[in-house]
């Protein structure tokens, strides 16, 4: 690239990093001069000042989005999602969806709906799906959603030795890291199933363990292509702080846009899983 466009670049840079409002303010072409003067690698860009009596905002950068998120709840030993102090909102849901990454299809048509409800779940995983499909797991994370360890090979982690159930565990971190860049914070055990030895190993890897305190019972055959039933089955055993357990299963797609709609019908809001820290000192 020539020297003329890198500058062309850097100046483009600065202009984008302005906003459009304030091109009248771009620096003219005499200080092209003070510009060529720094090699392009070394312009840094700084923010316009700000002039007294503008109304114009800077719009919240996607990093200082994430910034904001503070902890308000956690988990209890009912796996219910609670809040740390008190004054938080108690009537919230935490949606979460197990057993994948399976079909684009599936995964986009739960997104979708989630995005319509400005919803976030997190998306319990094993790892020889993930590494079956690494793009997928790419797209829960990449469309926003949360990604937790749902082990390995979804067998009984309760019947296995400590090495095994530790391999189980800790080779989904390492696959979620490499494919996404980051390791899950949450881990939740086929079946439900665990025991000490289990929380030892899910604590060694500081995530937090769930099992769930509403099963939406979609896996069940008798609620087989019924996204009905797996809507009345949650809406039996809704309680504040429910932790939803649902599937990646076309049944479940199906279901979900009206039952996040009645679950807002009857004010209840969406636990945004980035919320949810380890359990507070003072309680429980
Ligand atoms: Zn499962």
């Amino acid at each position: 690239m020539s020297k003329k466009l890198l500058l062309f670049a850097a100046a483009c840079l600065i202009l984008s990093s302005c906003g459009q409002k304030q091109d009248q303010t771009v620096v003219p072409t005499e200080n092209n001069t003070s510009l060529e003067a720094t090699a392009p690698e070394t312009v840094t860009v700084t923010e316009p000042p700000v002039e007294a009596g503008t109304e114009e905002q800077e719009p919240p950068s996607q990093a200082a989005e994430e910034e904001t998120i503070t902890p308000l709840y956690h988990i209890n030993k009912a796996y219910r999602v609670v809040p740390n102090e008190e004054g938080t909102e108690t009537k919230v849901v935490l949606l979460t969806f197990d057993d994948g990454p399976k079909e684009q299809e599936m995964i986009d048509g739960l997104i979708d709906t989630l995005d319509k409800h400005k919803a976030k779940a997190i998306f319990f995983v094993n790892g020889y799906r993930v590494e079956t499909h690494p793009e997928l797991l790419k797209l829960i994370h990449d469309r926003g959603q949360i990604i937790g360890n749902h082990s390995w090979d979804h067998i009984d982690l309760k019947k296995e030795s400590e090495s095994e159930a530790r391999k189980q565990v800790e080779e989904v971190q390492a696959i979620v890291e490499e494919t996404i860049g980051e390791r899950p914070r949450f881990f939740r055990p086929p079946f439900g199933s665990g025991n000490d030895q289990l929380h030892q190993i899910v604590e060694d890897n500081d995530m937090i363990y769930m099992t769930w305190s509403n099963g939406s019972l979609d896996w069940d055959s008798k609620n087989k292509n019924k996204p009905e039933a797996v809507i009345q089955n949650v809406l039996e055993q809704l309680h504040a702080g429910s932790n939803i357990l649902m599937h990646e299963l076309p049944w479940t797609v199906e279901a979900l846009d009206s039952l996040l709609t009645q679950l807002e019908e009857k004010g209840y809001s969406f636990v945004d899983p980035r919320t949810i820290s380890e359990v507070p000192e003072q309680s429980e």
